[in-house]
C-alpha cells in the first residue's frame, strides 16, 4: 500500500506544477466540465433518480455489512464455474500470484485492461521485474505507458494530454507521423494494439463488479478492449477489490445505471460484459483457464466503524469532475491511483493517515462530491471526521493542534466569543498577508468578517 502514500510537500509540488501549466488547467476544466454535463443530462432523464441514490446505497451496504458471507457465497459460486480463486492479503501477494501464473503457464506478452486496483499493487512492475513485457489496450492508459505515469482519472486516465501530445507519442511509437486529427490517433492505436491481442499470452482486467449469484465478474468499457482481452489469450486474470461485490443480477442492473450515467452521462456503457467462467466445450472463444484475484489492501481496515461507507464506491469518478479543488490541482497530486474526494477519503484509510494527511486537506468541503456520489457517501463530511482523526491521534501539525484548542475555548463562553471575533476583525488584514491562510488568500479576496450590528441584525 506504500505505493500510495503521499506526503504533504508532494502534495503541494505537484498541485502548484498543475496550476502553473495553462495548458494542463485547460484540459482539466473541459473535461471535467463535458463529463459534469453530461451527467447532469444523464441523470435527469432518470424518472426518480433520488430514489434510485437511495436504493443504490442500500444495495452497496447490504453486501458491506456482510462482507465475510458474500466473499465465501462468491468464491464458491467461481469454484463452481471452474474459476480459480486466490484471496491476496497484499499487493505483494496478488502481483506475486500473477506473476507465478504467467511464469509457470510459459507466458511472455500480458495485455491488460484498464483496472485501477492493477495500478494500486503496482503490477505493471513486478511483470516487468520478472521479465514480462506487459501491455495497456485501453487507450488512455496505453498512452500513459508511452509517456511513462500514472492515471490522472479514474474514468479517463489521460485527462491532462492533448491530441497534439498523442500524435506526438503515437509517431514516435510508430516511426511515421501520425497526425492529431482523432480518426487518425484511432487508426494508429487500432495498428499499434492489434498485434497484442493476437498474440498475448495472459490478459489481466479489473473488475466493475463481482456478482455472488452468478459467480461472474462485470466489466464495463467503451472500447471493447477488454472483450479481446477476455477472450483471446490463453489465460485470463481479473483482480478485483474484495468490496466490489453485488448480491444478484437485479441488484447489478441498478449499479450499471447509475455507473454509466454518473460516469460519462450514458445510459450504458457500450459494452457490458459479464463473465462466468473459462471456455466451454462449443464456445467459439474464452480463456482455457480463469483465474480471480480478490484484493484486501488494506481494505478491511474500512470494514468497522464510520469510514466503511467508502467501500460502497463504484468508482464512477462523478466526485472528481465536481471537486474545485482536483480540477485545479490534478489528479497526479493525490498520488499514482485515485484522486479527487474518493481517493482523498480512501487513500489516508488504506495507508494510515500519517502517509496521507494532506489528502483530507485537499477539499473546500463545499459538498459537491456528496450530491454528485451516485451511491451517497457523504464524502465531505468523511473528510471533516478524517481531519478531527488527524487532531485526535497527534498527527495533524503542532500549531495546527494548538490552533483548534485555542478556537474550541475561545468559542465555548460568549464573552470569550465575542472578544475573539473582534480581534480576528482587527487582525484579518494582517493574517491575509502573514497568516497560515496567506496561501489561500494570495490568488483570491478574503471576504471581511461580519461585524457586530450585521451579525444582530440577522
Ligand atoms: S465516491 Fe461516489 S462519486 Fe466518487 S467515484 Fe466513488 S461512487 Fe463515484
Amino acid at each position: 500500500v506504500t505505493e500510495l502514500a503521499r506526503t504533504p510537500e508532494t502534495f503541494r509540488t505537484e498541485a502548484r506544477e498543475s496550476l502553473a501549466d495553462p495548458q494542463l488547467l485547460d484540459a482539466y476544466a473541459s473535461a471535467t466540465q463535458r463529463l459534469y454535463d453530461n451527467r447532469l443530462a444523464g441523470w435527469a432523464e432518470l424518472p426518480d433518480a433520488e430514489a434510485m441514490r437511495t436504493r443504490a446505497h442500500e444495495i452497496r451496504m447490504r453486501v458491506i455489512d456482510d462482507l465475510d458471507r458474500n466473499l465465501d457465497e462468491y468464491e464458491a459460486a467461481l469454484g463452481r464455474n471452474g474459476v480459480h480463486v486466490k484471496r491476496a492479503r497484499d499487493a505483494a501477494e496478488a502481483s506475486a500470484y500473477v506473476v507465478d501464473l504467467c511464469r509457470r503457464s510459459g507466458a511472455r506478452l500480458v495485455a491488460k485492461s484498464k483496472s485501477m486496483a492493477s495500478e494500486e499493487i503496482g503490477l505493471n512492475d513486478a511483470l516487468e521485474a520478472a521479465g514480462l513485457r506487459a501491455v495497456e489496450t485501453d487507450l488512455g492508459e496505453y498512452i500513459l505507458q508511452l509517456r511513462g505515469g500514472h492515471p490522472q482519472h479514474i474514468v479517463a486516465p489521460a485527462i491532462g494530454l492533448t491530441a497534439d501530445d498523442v500524435s506526438e507519442l503515437f509517431t514516435r511509437a510508430e516511426g511515421t507521423p501520425v497526425s492529431a486529427e482523432l480518426p487518425d490517433l484511432a487508426a494508429s492505436a487500432r495498428r499499434q494494439l492489434r498485434e497484442i491481442f493476437l498474440t498475448a499470452d495472459v490478459g489481466v482486467t479489473g473488475a466493475n463488479f463481482g456478482v455472488v449469484e452468478t459467480g461472474s465478474i462485470c466489466l464495463v468499457t467503451n472500447e471493447g478492449n477488454a472483450g479481446l482481452v477476455t477472450a483471446l489469450p490463453r489465460i485470463h486474470v481479473a483482480l478485483v477489490g474484495m468490496e466490489r461485490l453485488v448480491s444478484t443480477l437485479d441488484d447489478l442492473a441498478v449499479l450499471l445505471q447509475l455507473l454509466a450515467r454518473s460516469g460519462t452521462g450514458q445510459k450504458l456503457t457500450t459494452y457490458t460484459r459479464l463473465l462466468s467462467g473459462p471456455r466451454r466445450e462449443g464456445d467459439q472463444d474464452g480463456p482455457e483457464e480463469m483465474h480471480v484475484v480478490i484484493l484486501d489492501n488494506g481494505r478491511s481496515n474500512l470494514r468497522r466503524g464510520r469510514y466503511r461507507e467508502m467501500l460502497a464506491c463504484i468508482r464512477c469518478g462523478a466526485c472528481l469532475n465536481v471537486c474545485p479543488v482536483y480540477r485545479k490541482s490534478g489528479g497526479g497530486a493525490y498520488g499514482p491511483v485515485y484522486s479527487g474526494p474518493m481517493g482523498a477519503v480512501l487513500v489516508p484509510l488504506v495507508v494510515g493517515l500519517e502517509r496521507a494527511q494532506a489528502l483530507p486537506h485537499a477539499s473546500s468541503l463545499c459538498g459537491a462530491c456528496t450530491d454528485a456520489c451516485p451511491v451517497k457517501i457523504p464524502l465531505h463530511e468523511l473528510l471533516l471526521d478524517l481531519r478531527r482523526d488527524l487532531v485526535d491521534e497527534g498527527i495533524a501539525p503542532a500549531w495546527e493542534r494548538l490552533a483548534f484548542t485555542a478556537w474550541s475555548w475561545a468559542w465555548s463562553s460568549p464573552f470569550r466569543y465575542r472578544a475573539s471575533t473582534a480581534l480576528a476583525r482587527l487582525g484579518q488584514p494582517l493574517g491575509a498577508r502573514f497568516g497560515p491562510g496567506r496561501a489561500w488568500a494570495s490568488g483570491r479576496a478574503l471576504p471581511r468578517l461580519a461585524g457586530r450590528r450585521f451579525r444582530d441584525r440577522r
